[in-house]
């Protein structure tokens, strides 16, 4: 193809996540935004996750759109038909060392064919073998982290953790003898952080932890992109942002992109979901039954699980606080069995609660009759929140949702905190605080005003706005 024909065609960006929901659904939204600004779209899934999103969907098909295809490549694991989330530290081990050879074939495959030739890569952070078939194929590459900056701020500082001997652990009984409160002061852009606000994969004896190491290389592998992009906004995270940019000259804050998606106009794109699981949207007609800020949603997300003792603690302690609940139970929320509540409870609670496995989260939250979040503060679930003012109590599981849990209740003042080893007499108090206390107001207040300022970051002319134009100029840059 000539240069003059090349200039006339779309530019075209390939988007692949990391395959799990958390990752799956911020992609999606940059992919819309992307497209919005007038690129050609390929989104790549895996095999087992195209085919869970074509369930979910019903009869809803994924062909067809303007501008926009979906491809998938195997991600490494056995087949499975199991509709649950897959492991993940074998996702990152499968993906690192399997998915390079059928993503550059698929590359090869969409050249060939009639869309206009790749001129991006958008990446996952966590899929930087992709910058391998970048520069196999001469393309600029970006990778989209969709951790908080907190969180990635920590994640680059583990290879510094190990050097200096905090990481890996001499025995895992540091884990609870107190070793983990102590705190670090030498971490740029993070003050008086403590070892157990730093994401979890740091707690292992194993030198050669797959997470552990993971997070080191795929760290490592940073700089070698184009650009970094964030999930969050300058005003939310300025100090790690500011600590990220001295690290990596360029960092684009785009977020939230919940917001950020307001102005995609095209009908056929912008209701495009990325649920894995079918939505149960009855749950949206129950809510329009409840007074204002009466309720509290409870929801781990895609990947915690807990044991049946913590389920069953979690249970009472909502029954005890006689506050309206929805909550949101995946089958496979207790480790190894199927979720199974005391029949006692649900008779209990039955007039003032709705159980369901999945539900559309973003429209949850911004339902004015929920109060109240009981959240394990995975990335998108906490931006989630902040985008429609909801205050939260923090049940971190794993990653850096123990770093999003810190900040949540010291930094944005918008969380309280439960033990991880949960009581019912501790969910009952935290949950009457948070929708009756003064505390609860006050962090309702705050979560308040940082919904504001994530509307000012994310509307024309705001910090992150702005960015995104920045990052399209650079994925314009042959
Ligand atoms: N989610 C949803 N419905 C549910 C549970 C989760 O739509 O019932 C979405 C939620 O809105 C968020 C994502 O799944 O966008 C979960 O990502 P998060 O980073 O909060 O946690 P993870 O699942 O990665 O632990």
């Amino acid at each position: 193809m000539d240069s003059i024909s090349r200039v006339d065609q779309k530019p075209h960006a390939v988007c692949i996540p990391f395959p799990a929901q958390g990752h799956v659904n911020p992609m999606l939204k940059l992919a819309k935004l992307l497209h919005h600004k007038g690129f050609f779209i390929t989104f790549v899934n895996t095999d087992y996750n195209h085919r869970r999103l074509l369930n979910s969907r019903g009869a809803a098909s994924l062909d067809g759109l303007p501008r926009f295809r979906f491809e998938t490549i195997p991600d490494g694991l056995p087949p499975s038909d199991a509709d649950a989330t897959q492991d993940i530290p074998s996702l990152c081990a499968s993906t690192t060392t399997t998915c390079l050879e059928p993503f550059c074939d698929l590359l090869s495959k969409i050249n060939s064919s009639e869309a206009p030739p790749v001129t991006c890569i958008v990446s996952d952070g966590a899929m930087s073998f992709t910058l391998k078939a970048a520069e196999r194929f001469r393309l600029p590459e970006v990778l989209f982290w969709t951790a908080s900056a907190c969180g990635i701020l920590a994640y680059t500082q583990y290879r510094d953790l190990v050097e200096k001997g905090y990481t890996p652990l001499q025995d895992m009984k540091q884990v609870t003898d107190g070793y983990l409160e102590t705190t670090i002061n030498w971490i740029p852009g993070m003050n008086n952080i403590r070892l157990r606000d730093i994401p979890s994969f740091i707690r292992t004896t194993d030198p050669n932890d797959v997470m552990l190491n993971f997070v080191i290389q795929e760290s490592a592998a940073i700089p070698k992109a184009r650009a970094l992009i964030l999930n969050t906004f300058a005003e939310l995270e300025r100090d790690a942002v500011v600590a990220l940019s001295a690290m990596f000259p360029r960092v684009y804050t785009v977020g939230p992109l919940q917001l950020m998606t307001d102005h995609v106009l095209d009908q056929q794109i912008k209701p495009l979901s990325s649920s894995l699981w079918k939505e149960e949207v009855d749950c949206l007609n129950w809510l329009d039954t409840m007074e204002p800020e009466s309720v509290v949603y409870v929801n781990f997300g895609s990947i915690t699980v807990m044991t049946a003792d913590q389920m069953t603690e979690f249970a009472w302690g909502l029954a005890k606080s006689g506050k309206p609940f929805l909550w949101i139970i995946r089958p496979d929320v207790v480790a190894g069995e199927t979720a199974m509540l005391p029949a006692e409870f649900v008779a209990e609670t039955e007039d003032r609660s709705m159980l369901v496995s999945w539900c559309p989260q973003e429209k949850v939250l911004k339902h004015p009759a929920v109060g109240g979040f009981l959240t394990h503060c995975g990335w998108n679930s906490t931006s989630e929140s902040i985008v429609s003012g909801v205050p939260v109590i923090c049940w971190p599981f794993f990653a850096e949702q123990q770093t999003n849990c810190r900040y949540s209740c010291v930094e944005w003042g918008i969380g309280m905190e439960i033990d991880n080893d949960v009581k019912r007499d501790e969910v009952e108090f935290l949950v009457r605080e948070l929708m009756e206390g003064e505390r609860g107001e006050r962090m309702k207040e705050n979560a308040v005003e940082w919904k504001r300022k994530a509307e000012e970051a994310a509307a024309i002319g705001g910090s992150s706005c702005l960015n995104l134009e920045k990052l399209i100029e650079d994925l314009l840059l042959q």
